[in-house]
């Protein structure tokens, strides 16, 4: 199993939120390919997105379960 990394701010270090498998960014109940906003100790901008590539491999993950799903 893939061991939970933080996203942390650049600025301040405050944890943002957890990137997890597939490289998508989990922040509080949400998770998120794309995540825009500032770091609510120090203000620093941040941006996160999950790679098209990253999102492609996810994509073709999720219609392979469904296929053996319908079977
Ligand atoms: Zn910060």
């Amino acid at each position: 199993m893939e061991e939970d990394q933080s996203y942390r701010c650049v600025r301040c270090g405050t944890e943002l939120g957890k990137i997890i498998s597939d490289n998508l960014l989990c922040v509080g109940g949400l998770v998120l390919t794309t995540a825009h906003g500032f770091c609510a100790q120090c203000g620093r901008a941040f941006h996160y997105t999950t790679t098209e590539k990253q999102l492609e491999q996810l994509i073709a993950k999720v219609l392979a379960d469904c296929e053996s799903y319908c079977k």
